[in-house]
């Protein structure tokens, strides 16, 4: 590896736990050594040496715009210069949420709260649901991900009914005994819990586009009747779009799918790359929210006014004629690109998509729908391309379990590069 990245991978490694501020940076799950990032315009990134790469990754989602987008950046720009942070109510707040509150009114969402972070919003999400309700169980799904709150840190246990246990050191067992892990795609096991503690449970909790172990796009049918058995026994609902929100349609999920969860949460996109989440529900719900209700939540820099300005100028932007057909044909073409080279190959694997998300599993037959249906060859196999796919000048997340997010910065032309270095790594497979 050139030398300056050897450098700062070592000062790196020196004063941050791995080199990283978040585990998956630091290229654990694949053969290659960790490149550090130093710019990015448009569809581009550059790494620390300068190596220039067509970036599939977008910062793990919010980058819908692309890197730098000319009016994200004059609108930052703008706003900083009147002051960072106010802790006081501004007007960028209002009209951001009133654009998000737009987008998701046909879903019964009527008022919004923003904090900071996507795990800050489901955290929050889900203690609103336990006050409304009075109850304090939760329930969550095997392969999605909601942040890195106590409760949602969680396995499943050994058997349906059972609770969940601690995914991480240092979560209590007293915590994750209130969470229930049940597998996507199994309207049974659904059942049967709520058949056993329907009226202990507060809230279920899913992406309904699950992103976070591959893109395991779930049955339109379990998603009803999710909603079904919830509203059956009193338990709220919470659809988490962090990934799926104002990407897959301007009101996500709920858009597509006509489902009328109790609460949404919002993440990456909403804040146009700057750090905002944002939990959405009727009124009647929000209102529990301190100061009006009894459930407390919180935060010095929620809604300042530089990442409303953020948020408010990529939701515009995406306004704009055509954003949502010209990401669903740029997806259509990375996805027939990659499906053609593993052909070309004969290299087993699947290509799941949903408009600009996109996943490839390395193994043969259907895309998968749980997490336990992903084999470790197909990770073990995307960990030896990997390297090879960076070479070739196309940044893709440095684990097999991650989505790759397409941007309307991204040109045919830069589409077409990232299938050939895909090819190039599929090549490193000796298939
Ligand atoms: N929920 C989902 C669906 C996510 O994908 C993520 C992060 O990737 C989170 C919650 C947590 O968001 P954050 O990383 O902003 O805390």
């Amino acid at each position: 590896m050139p030398k300056t990245a050897v450098d700062l991978l070592e000062r790196a490694r020196r004063v941050m736990p791995g080199g990283v501020s978040s585990p998956v940076r630091a290229f654990q799950g694949v053969e290659g050594e960790m490149r550090l990032l130093a710019r990015g315009a448009g569809a581009h990134v550059w790494d620390t040496d300068g190596r220039e790469y067509v970036d599939l990754v977008g910062s793990w989602g919010p980058l819908i715009l692309g890197h730098a987008h000319a009016s994200v950046i004059e609108a930052v720009e703008r706003a900083a210069r009147d002051g960072l942070t106010f802790g006081a109510t501004c007007q960028a707040e209002i009209e951001l949420a009133e654009r998000v509150l737009a987008r998701y009114a046909a879903a019964g969402m009527e008022q919004v709260r923003f904090v900071s972070s996507g795990t800050e919003a489901v955290m929050s999400a889900l203690r609103l649901a336990r006050g409304a309700t009075g109850r304090q169980r939760i329930v969550k799904f095997d392969g999605c991900y909601h942040g890195h709150s106590d409760g949602l840190l969680v396995a499943g246990g050994s058997g349906l009914a059972t609770f969940g246990t601690p995914s991480s050191a240092g979560v209590p067992e007293e915590i994750t005994a209130l969470t229930h892990v049940l597998p996507l795609d199994d309207d049974t096991a659904l059942e049967e819990l709520f058949a056993e503690r329907g009226g202990e449970i507060a809230a279920v909790v899913i992406e309904p586009l699950p992103a976070n172990a591959g893109l395991l796009a779930q049955r339109p049918a379990f998603l009803a009747r999710l909603r079904e058995v919830t509203a059956e026994h009193g338990a709220l609902l919470v659809f988490d779009e962090v990934i799926s929100g104002l990407r897959v349609a301007p009101g996500g999920m709920c858009e597509l799918t006509g489902i009328r969860p109790d609460l949404v949460t919002l993440g990456k996109i909403v804040g146009g790359g700057m750090p905002v989440g944002a939990y959405l529900g009727a009124a009647d719900l929000m209102e529990q929210l301190a100061p009006a209700g009894s459930v407390y939540q919180a935060g010095t820099l929620s809604g300042n006014p530089v990442a409303m300005a953020a948020g408010i100028a990529t939701l515009d932007a995406l306004d704009a004629p055509g954003v949502f057909d010209g990401l669903e044909a740029a997806g259509a073409r990375l996805e027939a690109g990659w499906r053609a080279e593993l052909a070309a190959r004969s290299v087993p694997g699947v290509v799941a998509r949903a408009g600009s998300i996109l996943w490839t599993c390395l193994q043969e037959g259907e895309a998968p729908r749980a997490v336990h249906r992903i084999t470790d060859e197909a990770a073990g196999r995307y960990g030896h391309a990997h390297p090879r796919i960076l070479d070739a000048g196309c940044w893709m997340a440095p684990s097999a379990w991650e989505v790759a997010f397409i941007s309307t910065a991204h040109t045919d032309g830069d589409l077409d590069r990232a299938v050939a270095a895909f090819g190039a790594g599929l090549d490193a497979l000796g298939a």
